[in-house]
């Protein structure tokens, strides 16, 4: 017996993905994460980032990066054990209280990321007798979560309210119900219609989840993401998140809610139980990161402020844009080869943004995904337009149905 055939099929899995052009090659950043980084030496370096998640512009803030410092001293490096051994911090139990203050809530559990939380809520709260409604566009992780709990799953089409509502109907006999949503789908830029979803679970007694990763810092006053926009905190029973998109951008995600939901995944939720802790500098940076959030009106007011330069400038060249006033800005190419073009020209013209197609959106719709930050400039935003005002094929780009 030997084990080539394993690797041999390795070996034509990654030439197959390079053949098809879906293999990811990684770009290495030589500067902090920030609105402008460099990805190597010499003068054509410095790239206008238009691809990060770093929406409110805290991922190299001094403020963050002083009370990481001042943790490590303090606190020191790591936790070296899982919660429940000897693994809790009090900045942890500080950085849970604090997040429940920001979003309203009862309680919140940290995670070492969102994709674990959303790993381990469902299988902690539901089992056989259950269903879980999933809007289709979810993301990979509450895909995968789902995946593991025993619940029967139901999907419906993407933010379509009466698809869900054919989903509810489909429910009789379960003991407990729950819809599944992206407060804000990642691809398109598009926010969960939240008051409708809730107005439907309430009439049929079911949960609702939201992972507001990409709204948590910078949708809603004062940025308490999804639920908050459209005043329905109270009838969302569960909200996930990330603190490594605009809280930061390190790493850490949570489960927030209901004080019995939080309690119960504190004893069942799996990868909080059998991971390790969150470094406390981790901690202490969220914290400054929530401050920020919390008191950054004018963080927001820019980050829309640019986001509509943005939108608005590529919407009078023609160009058909994913989402309405979201900083997640998808151009919309239709064909690979389009987007791998666009972004291509983006490159040559010092901007960093990636092209997107199948299977990370459906076939047909390749897009451009360009995010823009709170630190960007104008002057930056205006480079953008200028790069797609020339761009070769602008023409075939504004023919995109
Ligand atoms: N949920 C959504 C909607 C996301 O976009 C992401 C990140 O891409 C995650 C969860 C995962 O977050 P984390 O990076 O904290 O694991």
């Amino acid at each position: 017996m030997s084990l080539e055939p394993f690797f041999n099929r390795l070996r034509s899995d990654l030439e197959g993905a390079k053949r098809d052009r879906l293999y990811k090659n990684e770009l290495i950043l030589r500067s902090p994460q920030q609105s402008q980084v460099s990805v190597g030496d010499g003068d054509k370096s410095t790239l206008i980032n238009m691809c990060s998640n770093n929406y409110l512009g805290l991922a190299n803030s001094p403020e963050l990066v002083a009370a990481a410092r001042h943790s490590l001293l303090t606190d020191g490096f790591g936790m070296a054990s899982v919660r429940f051994i000897c693994g809790s911090h009090a900045i942890h139990k500080e950085l849970e209280e604090r997040i429940s203050q920001f979003l309203g809530t009862e309680d919140t559990i940290l995670f070492s990321s969102c994709f674990d939380a959303n790993a381990g809520v469902f299988e902690a709260l539901l089992g056989e007798d259950d269903i879980i409604i999933s809007d289709a566009l979810n993301h990979a992780s509450i895909i995968d979560g789902i995946r593991l709990c025993k619940a029967r799953r139901l999907r419906y089409l993407n933010n379509d309210i009466e698809d869900l509502e054919r989903a509810l109907k489909e429910t009789s006999g379960a003991r407990t119900i729950l819809i599944a949503t992206d407060g804000v789908f990642s691809m398109d830029g598009i926010v969960a219609d939240l008051e409708k979803i809730c107005r439907l679970a309430e009439r049929h007694n079911a949960l609702v989840l939201v992972d507001d990763s990409h709204a948590v810092g910078f949708i809603g006053p004062s940025g308490r993401g999804t639920p908050a926009l459209f005043g329905v905190q109270d009838k969302v029973q569960i909200v996930t998140g990330t603190l490594g998109k605009a809280l930061g951008g390190a790493s850490g995600g949570y489960v927030s809610g209901r004080r019995e939901i939080v309690e119960w995944l504190r004893q069942r939720a799996r990868p909080y139980l059998f991971s390790n802790a969150l470094m406390p500098a981790i901690c202490a940076a969220a914290l400054a990161a929530i401050d920020l959030a919390e008191g950054g009106d004018q963080l927001r007011e820019s980050l829309a402020r640019q986001t509509a330069r943005l939108r608005s400038g590529l919407s009078r060249l023609g160009v058909k844009l994913g989402g309405n006033a979201h900083p997640i800005v998808p151009v919309l190419c239709g064909e690979a080869h389009l987007a791998t073009e666009l972004a291509g020209h983006f490159r040559e013209n010092q901007i960093l943004a990636v092209p997107f197609s199948f299977p990370v959106v459906p076939k047909g719709q390749a897009r451009v995904r360009m995010q823009v930050c709170a630190s960007h400039s104008e002057a930056e935003i205006d480079q953008v337009l200028t790069a797609v005002e020339c761009f070769p094929s602008l023409e075939a780009l504004k023919e995109v149905a």
